[in-house]
């Protein structure tokens, strides 16, 4: 199947899984995860009206976007989003290039955000990712310390939160994550019951290729999908 083949079977299948759940497909966006993948397969989606990407490493997105932004800049433009770990000497290439950065896990983080932001002169839309599952070899904060980073967070004056990002296990029957993006929605609901200033929780990025049908029904507003958009990532490659 081609690359608009693959996006058109997830997109039937994002609004069934809208449709179960009650909500509206355009309370969901699809976010077509291109890391390791040509820009011609993102270039491909464009004639579509897919304007969401995702990247995981700051030198390919900003890459990416500079190139794409040669050639054509579609209209609406591309929203590169930025869901993988960052470094903070990385911050300053892509305050301008990020739509939203899915990945803040740490002060220090969000600091150097803040002020790379506001040397520009921009305000920067973040998530905090959450380890909701307690995986050791994952980056984002434990549930119980999630409040306590964004009230920390939320005073810099040129960092704007708006939700919050976890990524689920690997595995393979995806009901077994159900728990995991209920937990994420429930700590969404109670901290925007806080009524945190500069904190709004509208955004809730949860459900990968093997999950995000469940992650919908669970009330994810973003999903991210790779392999089932752009097929397996062939890391030797690189
Ligand atoms: C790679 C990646 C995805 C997409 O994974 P697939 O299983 O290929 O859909 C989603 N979220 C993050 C943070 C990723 O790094």
């Amino acid at each position: 199947m081609s690359v608009c083949e693959n996006y058109q079977d997830v997109e039937k299948k994002v609004t069934e899984a809208c449709k179960r759940a009650g909500r509206a497909r355009e309370e969901v966006t699809l976010i077509a995860v291109s890391k390791t993948k040509p820009l011609s397969m993102i270039e491909e989606l464009l004639p579509l009206g897919v304007r969401d990407f995702g990247e995981n490493k700051v030198q390919e997105l900003t890459q990416k976007a500079e190139t794409l932004a040669q050639k054509e800049v579609p209209k609406p433009p591309v929203r590169w989003h930025m869901i993988g770990h960052l470094q903070r000497n990385k911050v300053k290439y892509l305050v301008e290039k990020a739509c939203m950065i899915h990945s803040v896990d740490s002060l220090r983080l969000a600091e150097e955000i803040n002020k790379e932001a506001g040397k520009k002169g921009i305000c920067v839309p973040i998530l905090i990712e959450v380890n909701v599952a307690k995986e050791e070899s994952k980056f984002g904060v434990p549930m119980e310390e999630a409040e306590n980073l964004i009230r920390q967070i939320a005073v810099f004056p040129w960092i704007s939160i708006r939700g919050l990002m976890t990524i689920a296990p690997y595995v393979e029957n995806p009901e077994e994550n159900r728990l995991i993006f209920r937990n994420l929605r429930n700590l969404s609901v109670d901290i925007q019951g806080k009524s945190i200033d500069n904190v709004t929780m509208d955004v809730l990025s949860m459900g990968m290729t093997g999950d995000y049908q469940v992650a919908i029904e669970e009330g994810a507003t973003h999903v991210r999908v790779g392999t089932g958009i752009f097929g397996e990532r062939n890391y030797s490659l690189k």
